[in-house]
């Protein structure tokens, strides 16, 4: 793999690693607090309920207390000093307050008797013979409900004797377990307790249980309804729990108390024991939907969508980032190559100059030194250096050395017309061995010169084409000349063949070949595979034409070569 590849798989993927690890964290630092916050609210319920039953002990203690101080007990006193307490107002939900008294069976008719002067129709309920009686002579407020009350023998039912028992043992206040309050009717029966606190006999021995027996006068109580009591106690905020309230087991036969009958399972719960007055209530909690919660899907969800989001937008920047770096380079690499181009062009361009030069003072220093030479006869009269002989000789070389110059100042002017597109074909129907065979006979002394031979042909007979037969010529002229000036004297072979509907023509020597590397260079303006003017002359021009006259036939001119042993320069030209 690429090491950019890598490099983008470690920085997405860390990305979202990231993400996830914060989406997790967030999370779960939300859930925490959310956690955290419950148990606050919670408690915060535990101890409201405890701080509530704490006032109503406290009130209980204040009416025992009172009845202590009083010689007697006044109903109507009595009545008076609980509604100074005003604990009615203060906390609604409060039953009522009243005094449970303990009568001796032998003293039941006299204080039936007594009680009836102020309540007519007083009795003590249930009827029967017992032990011990008890009956409520005083329950405030006296409203319907709690009338109904007076005069029950709380201390003959089991429930209620158990707590009134263990009240005196412990000298303590006590609440019942659950039972149905006597004032309740006999429809929406609910659930309910009793608080008792003993009062015993002023100067009384209160130090051991049986001693406070002997001297138990009754009990200061209040009766609860426990729905109605914890309503009143939860009215006074706004719930953001849900709150069930137990008597000492989680079933609903228990059940005290629920805030809200149905509500979602929730993560969140808490179950709480509350000790009050020697019994347990339980409390379970959880959650409303308006509890303020600080985890939810929604802000975990937002928290991994803005990660990632994030992740992918630093990823598209790192990648344009690369992007534009890699543009940079390539810009860079590119204008050091154009660079180098230049560089090479503006050296093959001297090249050419200081070659051209060469090449064109040759052939004039040569003509102006036979002008020179005949001043001189001609200055000297001598008749013997214009014999036929001499003249015919001069006017040959003349001849070659202006040839020479017009094929230099010709190529010059193709390159000049090929840079500006006006190298021009006119094509007719060329017979190619015929061509071929011309363009030998034309060079035949040179070629007897170099070589001591003409080249050697194997036609494929009858290939005809429709070419610009001066072009061709031009073509086969640089081949071969190329062939002589680089062919080291050795014999030249000059082949033809059609292929479908392509001539191929292939010049071939045994010279001096040419490297690997410059066998394409060649064909490029200038280019003389790295010869210097002074050894072969030439302007590097003469297969940069060539290959620009193939190409405008539609053609194409490749060589096959290795250095030492020879060329083949291959012309494939359609017909
Ligand atoms: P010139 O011959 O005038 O330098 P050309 O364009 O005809 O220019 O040739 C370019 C270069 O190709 C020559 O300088 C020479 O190095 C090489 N070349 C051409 N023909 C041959 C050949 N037959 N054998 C070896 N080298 C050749």
């Amino acid at each position: 793999m690429k090491l950019t590849r890598v490099l983008d798989w470690i920085i997405v993927s860390m990305g979202l690693l990231s993400t996830i690890l914060v989406t997790y964290y967030v999370s779960q630092k939300n859930k925490k607090e959310d956690l955290l916050r419950f148990e606050y609210e919670t408690n915060s319920m535990v101890r409201r309920i405890q701080n509530r039953m704490d006032s109503y002990e406290g009130t209980l203690i204040q009416v025992r207390a009172f009845l202590r101080n009083a010689s007697s007990i006044d109903r109507n006193d009595l009545h008076k000093f609980i509604q100074d307490t005003e604990i009615f107002e203060r906390f609604p939900g409060l039953q009522g307050i009243g005094f449970s008294q303990i009568i001796d069976p032998k003293n039941l008719p006299s204080h039936i008797a007594e009680m009836r002067k102020e309540i007519s129709g007083y009795k003590v309920f249930p009827e029967g013979k017992r032990n011990l009686y008890s009956s409520i002579t005083l329950l405030e407020p006296e409203d319907r409900r709690n009338k109904k009350a007076l005069g029950f023998d709380m201390y003959s039912e089991e429930t209620r004797r158990k707590a009134m028992d263990e009240a005196v043992e412990k000298n303590t206040a006590v609440m019942t377990e659950k039972i149905i309050l006597i004032q309740e009717d006999l429809e929406n029966v609910k659930l309910g307790f009793n608080v008792y606190l003993p009062h015993f006999k002023k100067g009384v021995d209160l130090s051991s249980a049986e001693a406070r027996k002997k001297g138990l006068l009754g009990f200061v109580y209040s009766p609860f309804r426990a729905e109605q009591l914890f309503k009143a106690i939860f009215s006074e905020i706004d719930m953001i729990l849900d709150i069930e309230i137990y008597e000492s087991e989680m079933n609903p036969e228990h059940l005290y108390f629920d805030f809200r009958e149905s509500t979602e399972p929730s993560e969140l719960e808490e179950i709480r024991e509350i000790n009050i007055n020697e019994r347990t209530l339980i409390l379970r909690a959880t959650p409303l939907e308006n509890f303020p919660k600080a985890a939810s899907t929604q802000k975990t969800a937002l928290v991994f969508f803005s990660g990632t989001f994030l992740t992918f937008l630093f990823y598209s920047i790192y990648l344009f980032t690369r992007k534009q770096m890699q543009i940079a380079r390539t810009m860079a690499n590119e204008k050091q190559m154009l660079l180098e181009k230049e560089k090479e062009h503006v050296a093959a361009r001297d090249d050419f100059l200081s070659i051209a030069s060469h090449e064109l003072k040759t052939p004039l220093t040569s003509l102006k030194l036979q002008a020179q030479v005949m001043q001189r006869s001609i200055n000297k009269k001598d008749p013997s250096a214009f014999s036929e002989e001499k003249v015919k000789n001069l006017v040959k070389q003349i001849d070659n050395q202006t040839t020479r110059l017009t094929r230099l100042v010709d190529d010059m002017l193709d390159i000049s017309r090929i840079r500006t597109g006006r190298l021009k074909m006119e094509k007719s129907e060329v017979d190619l061995s015929e061509l071929i065979r011309d363009v030998i006979e034309r060079l035949r002394p040179q070629f007897m010169k170099a070589i001591g031979e003409i080249p050697k042909t194997e036609f494929q007979q009858g290939i005809k084409g429709h070419w610009d037969r001066f072009r061709l010529e031009q073509v086969l002229t640089n081949l071969f000349t190329n062939a002589i000036r680089y062919g080291n004297g050795k014999p030249i072979l000059v082949r033809t063949e059609l292929h479908g509907n392509q001539a191929n023509i292939c010049v071939i020597d045994k010279g001096i070949g040419i490297a690997r590397e410059n066998t394409e260079k060649i064909f490029e303006r200038f280019e003389r595979a790295g010869m210097s003017a002074s050894e072969v002359s030439g302007l590097g021009l003469g297969l940069f034409i060539t290959n620009q006259i193939i190409k405008a036939h539609g053609g194409h001119i490749r060589v096959e070569s290795e250095l030492g042993k020879g060329s083949t320069f291959i012309a494939e030209i359609p017909l």
